[in-house]
């Protein structure tokens, strides 16, 4: 394959792969680049075939091909389909299948294999913390505002009574 075809995989799936969604800077090494329909089974180097996969989707999806393999299921294409459409994470970090292809998709890959679902964990943990900072500099901002009119309006009710105390000159 070209090592543009490659980059080309690489660019349009971010660097993440397209079944799991792990990222490159995840695994520490470029990713491989998977042919959804198999060149085995007539596969081409065409950019809607080329699917940027860490090695572990790659070696379980394999050379899977409905048309030829049982149980010739069409596994999902994520560079044509939408696969929120048929995958869904729930609160412990698994992927449920919301349609049959969906579940296909999620047991021949098995996307819900432990370090992946350890990574989802630690991604939404880390989402929480961090709506959780937005939040606390908000108030922090709310509170400097705060602070800021009081001092102003203790600064100007000093003023006055100075002003009202000392005596006039005439
Ligand atoms: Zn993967």
């Amino acid at each position: 394959m070209a090592a543009s075809a490659r980059e080309g995989a690489r660019e349009r799936f971010a660097g993440r792969c397209a079944y799991c969604g792990v990222h490159e800077n995840s695994v520490g090494a470029t990713l491989t680049v998977d042919h959804h329909r198999p060149r085995a089974r007539g596969g081409l180097d065409e950019s809607e075939n080329l699917v940027y996969a860490c090695p572990r989707c790659n070696e379980h999806k394999g050379s899977y091909w409905h048309e030829i393999d049982p149980p010739h299921v069409q596994l999902l294409n994520p560079g044509r389909d939408d696969l929120s459409l048929h995958v869904r994470e729930i609160e412990d970090g698994r992927l449920v299948g919301v349609t049959s292809d969906g579940v296909f998709f999620i047991d021949k890959l098995r996307l819900n294999r432990a370090p992946l679902v350890a990574l989802r964990v630690r991604a939404k943990l880390i989402a929480v913390r961090a709506a959780e900072l937005d939040d606390a500099r908000q108030r922090v901002r709310a509170l400097e505002q705060r602070i800021s009119e009081l001092r102003a309006a203790v600064e100007s009710t000093g003023d006055a009574i100075q002003r009202r105390s000392s005596p006039r000159r005439s």
